[in-house]
């Protein structure tokens, strides 16, 4: 499984100098994205219920949407729950998707 869930210009894919903020696996630095969850995690996305989810872009030019993985079904959310924290996914600036902890640092 690579280690990013985006497409990152200059990642080094053994590069494990940024850690997953959800299992604390050394994952390939992002300074765009200092707090994204590991593909590992990724793959856990779930709803507030549990469901697992799917995200993808829409196009090749970008867009962001949310899937129930058992159903197809589409969620109109950016809302995941990864291992009970509430996370934000969303279209990475550069393709694929990105998934970081909502912080409630504001
Ligand atoms: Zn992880």
């Amino acid at each position: 499984m690579p280690p990013l869930t985006f497409f990152q210009p200059g990642a080094q894919p053994d590069d494990a100098s940024q850690t997953c903020p959800i299992c604390g696996k050394g994952v390939p630095a992002s300074p765009r994205y200092p707090n994204y969850v590991c593909s590992a995690c990724f793959v856990e996305a779930a709803d507030e219920d549990g469901y697992l989810l799917d995200f993808h872009n829409i196009s090749m030019t970008g867009g962001f949407e949310a899937v129930y993985r058992a159903t197809r079904q589409r969620r109109d959310s950016h809302i995941c729950y990864i291992r009970g924290i509430q996370c934000y996914a969303n279209e990475a600036r550069f393709g694929g998707i990105v998934i970081q902890p909502i912080s409630d640092k504001s």
